[in-house]
């Protein structure tokens, strides 16, 4: 079998201070009828990335509600990640073509985890992303309702790319999208849009008093005392810390004493991060006040919330984002946030109201700059933030939208809770 990922335990009832009490009851109005359902979450890592981020609270919420919740990984080698990093590009607009070879290799390794992999265990199978997605080919009987969840920007795919998924997409019983405009033109027999959400209760978002969240960044040489401005995120060349580093040298003109930190994980299914990584450092050029850090350096989810809540400023200067779970985090610590404006981060950030979207990195400088210039109406601006995540983007709300969709998919009556089906 695929291996199974351990998420522990998590208790619904601890987010009861957090959320409406309307929104809890709804959960357990919708989770009645779902008791002891079986569901298995199938996903290319349980390391770095959003996919990741997410399950690790919804699968065990998913379990507390009564549902009998699984979450596993499958295998993958290099020759496979390479083409799956590749699929990833194409689908965020990236000009090159999938090679007859690559669709092979792609196709090889999903037929062989779908292999060792018992779908009629479950009532309802949830495939995460691309890498996946043709594991449903192998089936042609299923006992199992089948989920497609992508979880980036398909506003703009490669459609050559796009195609040779589309095949396995239309297969599955509902396939759901962070945003209308990520939705295919195809022929789908469900699709639905809702976005993800963050867990406040997780390590990486629980709330962090400003002097422990500075002792923990000084650990890592920044002077606490002057400004720092953070941007936390793969070394991918979507997220453009080289754009983030630009941005910087126009902020450090106006301000000498400002700092940056980028900070990275590197997952095991995204070969091109160390590659980037290296971009990353060459372009710093040994500035000392740019700090370059990852999980290599024990930078784990406490020590990314320290540098979220340390931050005087946060960017996320994505140039293709399909949601930006960073951009969710920064506001829900009410740090104030300057992002790309592309993909899901047009729905968290209203620019001027909760926080600022910036399309180059003249603009991304300049938004620094008032921020470093006037902290008190960023502080206000990210207050807002926090409001429109706590009423839109915490995981309760997110566990609703499954349940709601686990129901409407076995034809039970949902009793007026609704998720947005295009
Ligand atoms: N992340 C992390 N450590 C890092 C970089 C990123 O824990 O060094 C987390 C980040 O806090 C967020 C997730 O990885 O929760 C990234 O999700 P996002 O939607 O921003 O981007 P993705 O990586 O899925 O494209």
């Amino acid at each position: 079998m695929l291996p199974l990922v351990n998420v522990g335990h998590k208790s619904l009832g601890d987010y009861a201070t957090l959320v409406s009490r309307g929104l809890m009851n709804e959960i357990q109005r919708l989770a009645e009828p779902l008791q002891g359902k079986r569901v298995a979450h199938v996903s290319a890592t349980a390391f770095g990335g959003g996919v990741a981020e997410i399950n690790y609270t919804l699968v065990p919420l998913m379990a507390d509600a009564g549902l009998d919740v699984e979450w596993r990984i499958i295998h993958g080698e290099d020759e496979f990640f390479n083409v799956t990093k590749a699929i990833h590009n194409g689908l965020q607009g990236a000009a090159r073509a999938l090679t007859a070879d690559e669709q092979a290799i792609f196709a090889r390794f999903n037929a062989e985890n779908a292999e060792a992999f018992a779908e009629s265990d479950y009532d309802y199978v949830i495939i995460h992303d691309p890498q996946p997605v043709a594991m449903i080919d192998s089936f042609q009987e299923r006992r199992a309702k089948w989920i497609w969840r992508g979880h980036i920007d398909f506003s703009t795919p490669n459609e050559q790319v796009f195609d040779v998924l589309l095949p396995s997409i239309r297969r599955y019983d509902a396939s759901i999208f962070h945003m209308r405009e990520y939705v295919p033109h195809a022929d789908l027999p469900m699709a639905v849009v809702w976005p993800p959400a963050i867990d406040p209760l997780m390590p990486k978002n629980m709330a962090l008093s400003p002097e422990d969240a500075a002792y923990i960044v000084d650990q890592f040489g920044i002077d606490v005392e002057r400004p720092l401005l953070t941007q936390v995120s793969r070394f991918d060349p979507w997220k453009d810390p080289l754009g983030v580093i630009d941005a910087y040298r126009q902020v450090k003109r106006r301000f000498p004493e400002v700092q940056l930190a980028l900070v990275g994980s590197m997952a095991h299914d995204d070969p091109e991060g160390w590659d980037y990584y290296k971009r990353t450092t060459e372009h710093a050029d040994g500035d000392p006040d740019i700090y370059i850090l990852s999980n290599m350096n024990n930078v784990g989810a406490v020590e990314v919330n320290a540098f979220q809540v340390h931050s005087r400023a946060l960017v996320q200067k994505s140039t293709k984002e399909g949601f930006g779970l960073t951009v969710t985090e920064a506001l829900w610590k009410a740090r104030p946030m300057v992002a790309g404006r592309v993909g899901g981060i047009v729905t968290q950030i209203v620019d001027g109201e909760t926080g600022w979207l910036v399309d180059s990195v003249e603009a991304c400088a300049s938004a620094c700059i008032e921020i470093l210039r006037d902290p008190d109406e960023a502080r206000s601006r990210a207050l807002k933030g926090k409001e429109h995540v706590r009423r839109h983007f915490l995981t309760p709300r997110l566990l609703r939208d499954w349940l709601v969709l686990f129901n409407k998919l076995a034809g039970n009556d949902t009793g007026g809770s609704d998720i947005v089906v295009v």
